[in-house]
């Protein structure tokens, strides 16, 4: 089992760590053809802009919006969460727009530009939570199971085998939401 992890700019490395150190291979995604082994997909914190520019100019953009669309799973953090997202409140970009909500970037601020926070999130009980410059979700549509939040503002989402967070989980020093994800990631190739 392979999990691709988004590599064109951001905080890949430590998603990558955590993978390894569960027993599983990462393939950095760079290129299509990186695409074509892959049985899950991390799409990492970093600065969405970039990362969406780099997509389109690597010509990776429509081939990795496809394979999210066909229900491979993906765990997607922070800048990575922005890219899953059908609607961004503040910025005239879309991206893949696979996970129905609707997000709002740099969303606490200049002065909560980064804050980290343990909090209840569903199915994990407390989870230590580090946000950067992070969005926060606004709302949510048919389907979207909110997992947690932070003074009411919803920070995690399932939708299908979309994980969508908006701070890092692997910043925290758990690694409980990459174990969850690599389950997903099991379930869905022995489904296939
Ligand atoms: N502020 C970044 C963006 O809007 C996200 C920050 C992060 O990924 N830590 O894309």
């Amino acid at each position: 089992m392979k999990i691709g992890v988004l590599a064109v700019q951001g905080a890949f490395i430590e998603h990558e760590r955590i993978i390894q150190e569960l027993g599983y291979e990462c393939i950095e995604l760079r290129s299509k053809s990186d695409l074509q082994e892959i049985d899950g997909i991390i799409l990492p914190g970093g600065e969405s802009t970039v990362q969406g520019k780099l997509l389109r100019e690597l010509d990776l953009f429509d081939s990795l919006k496809e394979k999210i669309a066909s229900g491979i799973p993906v765990l997607a953090t922070c800048a990575g969460l922005i890219l899953l997202s059908e609607e961004i409140e503040n910025d005239d970009n879309r991206y893949f727009g696979t996970l129905p909500v609707t997000v709002r970037r740099n969303a606490y601020g200049r002065q909560l530009g980064s804050f980290e926070t343990t909090q209840h999130l569903e199915g994990f009980g407390s989870f230590p939570m580090t946000f950067i410059r992070a969005p926060y979700i606004v709302s949510v549509r048919d389907g979207v199971n909110v997992l947690g939040t932070v003074d009411d503002k919803i920070v995690a989402v399932q939708y299908q085998n979309q994980i969508g967070l908006a701070f890092h989980p692997e910043l925290g020093g758990d690694d409980r939401i990459h174990r969850y994800f690599v389950e997903l990631v099991e379930e869905w190739k022995a489904s296939k």
